[in-house]
């Protein structure tokens, strides 16, 4: 489903990436563990599309991210890919629904569909009681469930999670962490979790490191 070989990428002549591969299975969940400016990010932007590698290909449900146009790239986003942050990137000027609603808005869905499927999509991360709340009248749980409904909703293949539990307590954090798990199990969806904290690894059935953007994986941590 994804397919990462020999990917590289340098700022200003730094080497933030250095031939990176790996694969991810249909469903498979991957932590991707290491210290800050080891190009965790950077990695998932390439992944997104967002930013593209100097070397290397990234295959993305078939298509190889890197011989397209940032267009071609952006609609594969839309359409295929969700995204969680640890600060959560809600639009302010949104409510929850209307934040959820969007994804579906920008893939063509009639008005009714985009009602229907994000208010579903809000019960099935526990918020439809807060629909028309706005962001700043929100807890970051609910922050973060709203925002893990409206990159679920559009039914992608792969969801890309940069620290999602990084700005939550620890109680919200496990409620969020186990949240992703059952969705991702629910629907089928890969992961890929940035995390600096070693518990919340358990829901993955791998580690990735990721030193001086050099990848290993810890065979020993593999889990089924
Ligand atoms: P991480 O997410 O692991 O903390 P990042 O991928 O964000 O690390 O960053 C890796 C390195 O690349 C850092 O040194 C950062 O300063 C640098 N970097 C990231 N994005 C850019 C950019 N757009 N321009 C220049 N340098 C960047
Ligand atoms: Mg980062």
């Amino acid at each position: 489903m994804l397919f990462i070989e020999g990917v590289s990428k340098s700022y200003q002549s730094r080497r933030v990436l250095n031939d990176v591969s790996f694969t991810i299975s249909p469903g498979e969940r991957v932590a991707l563990m290491g210290p800050s400016g080891s190009g965790k990010s950077t990695l998932l932007n390439c992944i997104s599309g967002l930013d593209s590698p100097d070397e290397g290909t990234i295959t993305f449900d078939g298509s190889d991210l890197t011989t397209l146009s940032i267009d071609e790239r952006t609609l594969i986003r839309r359409s295929r890919l969700g995204s969680i942050f640890q600060f959560f990137h809600l639009l302010p000027t949104m409510t929850a629904r209307e934040n959820v609603a969007l994804s579906l808005q920008l893939n063509g869905y009639s008005a009714t569909d985009q009602k229907t499927l994000s208010e579903e999509m809000l019960g099935e991360v526990g918020v439809l009681h807060r629909a028309d709340a706005f962001p700043r009248e929100m807890s970051g749980g609910e922050m973060q469930r709203v925002a893990i409904a409206r990159a679920l909703v559009i039914k992608p293949k792969l969801l890309l999670a940069d620290e999602p539990t990084g700005n939550l307590d620890t109680n919200n954090g496990e409620r969020v962490l186990s949240l992703i798990e059952s969705l991702s199990n629910a629907h089928q969806v890969a992961l890929i979790l940035v995390t600096h904290q070693e518990e919340t690894t358990r829901i993955c059935n791998r580690t990735l490191h990721i030193h001086d953007g050099k990848l290993t994986e810890s065979e020993e941590q593999t889990r089924t």
